[in-house]
């Protein structure tokens, strides 16, 4: 693009004052502000090229040069930097911050610039362990013991890291605040962005004398057997959060988490459903038939024994009430039910003389499930309320 007159560029005469030349500036910055014109080359270049007309008008020195010598004025060459297209929008802004109007605007944004800034306190990493529960352990819950490998506090130093109880210093670049504040222009005012001081990671303090075990962090590669409480009720992906017993922060600052994810036997025994468990009972048939008493394992380990009703059919189930899991803690549900389902055991092979047996029964009606059909709807239907 060959060079304009800076008058030109900006739409204004020879003779127009300071603010007519800002003023003109500023609408043609607006205009052609890259926020607004995402993408366009043709945009930038008049962006730019507004950029260095008023860089130019709107100091009288420069000015003066301008209409003396034109474009090859002695101090012409200051705008270099920017013609040669490795300057950013940002520069252009916080060089004319003025003109985009600075009063209030984002300004005081959010909490920052109260002052009250509390220097950082490190926090030491989360470590995650997998823990395999039995039913049983999840029925009880259950205090586990780990070995631990993890950051601990230096002992040579307490943590502090600093060697032989040399003291820590204010750090020069925050002044103890432990953030750096950056105050930019935009189109929009004032704009001030915190960051973490780079120099003491927001500690707000440095040490000069650094702890020559731990190289100043405060802390070193370390095992500990930790306990943990698993309580009654986890299941399959959950997670147990052990505050304060992961990696310890460096110069004691706060220690991170272990967080227990938890894993479940299979059972042979019992199916879960949520609370609920499911046992499935295999009665033998006289018991199923004569009525009795079976005796059913539960999860905590026990056994309770129930009664069998002389006719129990295959397919009944029976509800013990609160013999489940507990709900795990905070969770406010109840506890669980076992639930036995009734099975009725046949024998694969008999002896000569239990085949007689049953061959003789086979000949009663009263054996006959076509005859029972009807009986057994019933039971079904009466089971519905038990
Ligand atoms: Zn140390
Ligand atoms: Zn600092």
């Amino acid at each position: 693009m060959a060079k304009r007159d800076y008058y030109e560029v900006l739409g204004v005469d020879k003779n127009a004052t300071e603010d007519e030349i800002k003023k003109a500036y500023r609408k043609i910055a607006i205009k052609y502000h890259p926020d607004r014109n995402p993408g366009s080359k043709e945009a930038e270049e008049k962006f730019k090229e507004a950029a260095e007309a008023y860089d130019v008008l709107h100091d009288a020195k420069k000015r003066q040069q301008y209409d003396q010598f034109g474009f090859d004025g002695p101090n012409m060459g200051g705008f270099g930097g920017f013609s040669g297209g490795g300057f950013s929008m940002d520069d252009i802004f916080s060089m004319f911050g003025d003109v985009f109007g600075g009063r209030g605007g984002f300004g005081g944004f959010g909490g920052f610039g109260g002052g009250s800034h509390q220097p950082a306190q490190h926090r030491g990493n989360d470590l995650r362990l997998k823990v395999k529960l039995t039913l049983q352990e999840v029925a009880t819950g259950v205090t586990k013991k780990f070995k631990v490998r993890k950051d601990v506090p230096c002992s040579h130093c307490h943590g502090t890291g600093a060697e032989g109880g040399s003291a820590s210093e204010t750090c020069p670049t925050c002044h103890g605040s432990g953030v750096v504040t950056r105050t930019t222009q935009s189109l929009f005012g004032m704009m001030q962005t915190q960051s973490v001081c780079p120099t003491c990671q927001g500690e707000g303090t440095i040490i000069k004398n650094k702890c020559h075990e731990c190289h100043g962090t405060g802390v070193v590669k370390g095992e500990e057997v930790v306990e943990i409480k698993i309580p009654a009720g986890v299941a399959e992906g959950m997670v147990v959060n052990v505050p304060g017993k992961g990696n310890a922060g460096i110069h004691n600052g706060v220690p991170g988490n272990i967080q227990v994810f938890i894993e479940e036997e299979p059972n042979d025994t019992f199916v879960r459903d949520g609370e609920n468990i499911l046992y499935n009972l295999l009665l033998d048939f006289p018991t199923a038939a004569l009525g009795g008493t079976a005796e059913i394992p539960t999860v905590d380990g026990s056994k309770v024994k129930i009664k069998i009703e002389p006719g129990t059919q295959p397919g009944k189930t029976l509800r013990l009430r609160d013999k489940g899991l507990p709900p795990v803690q905070g969770y406010g549900r109840e506890i669980g039910d076992l639930i036995v389902n009734i099975s009725v055991y046949v024998p694969k092979e008999m002896s000569r003389d239990e085949k007689k047996m049953l061959e003789e029964l086979q000949k009663s009606d009263n054996f006959k499930g076509d005859n029972a059909t009807k009986k057994s709807i019933f039971d079904k239907f009466k089971n519905y309320f038990n």
